[in-house]
């Protein structure tokens, strides 16, 4: 009997012991999870850039618009030849422009973003050089503007534009991009309703803004606070 009970108890210790002996680990996997999770709290989630802000930037600083806000979707058609010039003036596609600039259209962009839609880029800040090499190709003041004189493109104060759902679908706004002629009138009102519709979130949105238009293109918007500032001709850095 005794030996029987001792047996027992053996056994019993030995479960105990098996049952005991994980426990620690379970204890370290337990600690590594939380400090896992301490770490994981630490480190920016890969696809949360962290943006800049505009403190401490002049307003007429020139800014790469990507860095400060990823809102915005981008066509930025002059570095491709998918232009009415059908050549590739830019080095490489980006958009810039002076920081007034910038903030109005990220504001602007807040309310489109409200009612479901946001900015999408043609055209931002275009240097002045960029300004000459489109006037060699098509120097034709109805479509270029003349690089002597220089427009509020080369003042980083000038974008063009047009709106996309949150599915990057662009609103129809009866006409493509850089389409010279009546239909892309702000006073064509010969259109169909919701083309009138797109033209005028977009108008009124920029103007509540700091922005006006020109009569002949609906892409097309000007800061007032830019227009007194000099033709700009920095280059923006490409890195391939
Ligand atoms: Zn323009």
């Amino acid at each position: 009997m005794r030996i029987a009970q001792f047996g027992i108890v053996c056994c019993i210790l030995f479960m105990v012991g098996c049952r005991d002996k994980p426990q620690p680990k379970n204890q370290e996997i337990e600690l590594t999870e939380s400090d896992v999770e301490m770490v994981s709290d630490s480190i920016p989630e890969k696809n949360t850039p962290e943006y800049r802000t505009f403190e401490g930037l002049a307003d007429t600083t020139f800014v790469r618009l990507a860095d400060f806000n990823g809102d915005f979707a981008y066509d930025l058609r002059y570095a491709t030849e998918n232009n009415f010039l059908k050549a590739k003036v830019y080095d490489c596609a980006e958009c810039y422009t002076r920081v007034k600039t910038a903030k109005a259209l990220i504001a602007a962009n807040e309310d489109f973003l409200r009612q479901g839609v946001k900015i999408k880029f043609f055209d931002c800040y275009r240097p002045n050089s960029v300004q000459y090499k489109m006037w060699e190709i098509e120097p034709n003041p109805q479509y270029v503007a003349n690089p002597d004189k220089g427009s509020i493109h080369n003042k980083g104060g000038a974008v063009d534009i047009t709106l996309v759902d949150l599915e990057g679908n662009e609103l129809d706004m009866g006409t493509d991009f850089d389409f010279f002629g009546k239909r892309a009138y702000h006073d064509n009102m010969d259109l169909p309703q919701h083309i009138l519709d797109n033209r005028k979130l977009l108008k009124e949105t920029m103007e509540a803004h700091g922005f006006w238009s020109i009569r002949t293109e609906w892409w097309h918007y000007n800061l007032s606070a830019a227009f007194s500032d000099p033709v700009a001709n920095f280059k923006w850095p490409c890195t391939d």
